[in-house]
């Protein structure tokens, strides 16, 4: 056989970016499955987008992870957009298609298969209650109207972008999504069947901040999950835990979304236990 001294480059641009554990996991998937593979970990400012996606052209890289602050704007770079990134509008993962570049979302992808494979929790006709209104929200909330659920309540601090985030997703979907604004402790009410913090309250290093909310109504059962992945036992899920609740950890949605984009870049199934094992690790954590 010839030699082949190739690697296949993708990478993850944003600024900052250097706290970003993405790499690793996917890195260490390529280990395990064998793949002369690399993952960059890149940071581009916003002026230098144009150029580094030029760059992403001009070196044949089969595609890339964008995060803040250019989930957005990338779509501008790009030939062909999913239709759910269409929706959610915003991008955090690309794939090549021969010369073309192709952008998908996968955020909210992997918050539901998360919910259904580590929580066993089906979402359909649920009734849900989503923390926040930024990106990571409507990534969510998309996802869970497109898997049927019976109503989604989201509530934002600020009146304005919770307001305009459901309009947007209710028009584009014709979704049950319902918007009122966060103000103080909002009380979980028994009729909810899972909570989802999509906020960045708790993110490392504010990690003792805990989103106003009251769980005392919550019925057992409700599942209490969270966006933020460091650390992955923020003070929700651990007001969760204490009140008997099970919980879903922001590890979860962190690996599937990426163990679906190694999918949509390799053609081949993610080593999912491999790259949870890389994360913790990456973070710092015991297995
Ligand atoms: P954005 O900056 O787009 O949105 C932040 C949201 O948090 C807004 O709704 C904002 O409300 C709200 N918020 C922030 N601080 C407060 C506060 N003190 N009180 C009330 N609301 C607050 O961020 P993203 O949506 O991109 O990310 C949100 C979180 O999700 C981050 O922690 C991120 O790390 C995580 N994430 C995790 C992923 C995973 O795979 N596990 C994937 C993507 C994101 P307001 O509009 O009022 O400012």
């Amino acid at each position: 056989m010839p030699a082949n001294f190739k690697a296949e480059l993708l990478a993850c641009f944003g600024q900052p970016v250097s706290e970003n554990p993405t790499g690793k996991m996917q890195e260490a998937a390529f280990r395990e499955l064998g793949l002369n593979w690399r993952y960059l970990t890149v940071e581009v400012p916003p002026a230098r987008l144009r150029d580094a996606m030029l760059g992403v052209r001009a070196f044949g890289m089969r595609g890339l992870n964008l995060t803040i602050p250019h989930k957005i704007v990338v779509m501008e770079h790009l030939d062909e957009i999913a239709p759910e990134a269409a929706v959610i509008g915003a991008v955090n993962t690309v794939r090549r298609e021969g010369d073309r570049l192709i952008g998908e979302n996968t955020d909210g992808k992997g918050f539901l298969h998360g919910m259904r494979v580590d929580a066993g929790v089906d979402p359909k006709g649920k009734r849900v209650v989503v923390l926040g209104a930024g990106g990571a929200a409507r990534a969510v909330v998309t996802e869970l109207v497109m898997a049927g659920v019976a109503d989604v309540l989201v509530l934002n601090r600020t009146a304005k972008r919770g307001d305009e985030m459901v309009a947007d997703l209710a028009m584009k979907t014709g979704g049950p999504i319902r918007f009122e604004t966060w103000r103080g402790d909002y009380r979980v009410t028994g009729d909810a069947d899972l909570l989802v913090n999509a906020t960045s309250i708790g993110l490392y290093p504010d990690t003792e901040a805990m989103p106003p909310v009251d769980l005392s109504g919550a019925r057992p059962g409700m599942l209490v999950s969270d966006a933020v992945f460091n650390p992955p036992e923020t003070r929700l899920l651990a007001a969760a835990r204490q009140r008997g609740l099970p919980v879903l950890d922001g590890l979860s949605m962190l690996v599937y979304q990426g163990a679906i984009g190694f999918r949509l870049w390799t053609g081949q199934d993610a080593p999912v236990a491999v790259m949870k094992q890389a994360l913790r690790a990456a973070l710092g954590l015991g297995d």
